[in-house]
């Protein structure tokens, strides 16, 4: 089993995803930032440091709020996926790792193309930007 944590940053009626890069798993999809839980780490500090990795942004481990979770096959692994809601960070989220980002309300997010996991957090984002 894999233990990943991703976040939906909020910011009024978007959401930011990123699209993975050439040579990775899955690429070209757009994906809530986040990444594998390491051993001894709480969910909320794995969030907090990938998000320093992957975007530049220093959040508080205190303010990731646990929305919902999903799971889906991977590589013959299973992965699951918890999604939190992120309201505030310090900094502007860049593209560390990814090949771009973008902020999205939830009409561009349906069109984009996602990982299987991300794919059921689209219903409970729906319910959270009111549209
Ligand atoms: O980013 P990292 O490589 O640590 O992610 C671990 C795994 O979780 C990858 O295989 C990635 O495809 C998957 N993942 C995902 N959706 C996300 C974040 C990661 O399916 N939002």
């Amino acid at each position: 089993m894999l233990l990943v944590v991703a976040a939906a940053m909020v910011r009024g009626d978007q959401v930011l995803v990123q699209q993975r890069p050439e040579g990775t798993q899955m690429a070209g999809l757009w994906e809530f930032p986040g990444g594998k839980i390491e051993p001894g780490e709480s969910p909320e500090s794995a969030l907090a440091r990938e998000l320093r990795e992957e975007l530049g942004i220093e959040v508080n481990p205190a303010a990731p709020v646990p929305l919902t979770f999903a799971s889906a096959p991977l590589g013959g692994r299973h992965l699951l996926l918890l999604l939190y809601r992120l309201d505030s960070w310090q900094g502007t989220p860049e593209p560390h790792h990814a090949n771009a980002l973008r902020w999205a309300d939830m009409a561009t997010l349906r069109t984009l193309p996602m990982p299987p996991a991300d794919l059921p957090f689209l219903g409970v984002l729906d319910a959270l930007l009111g549209r």
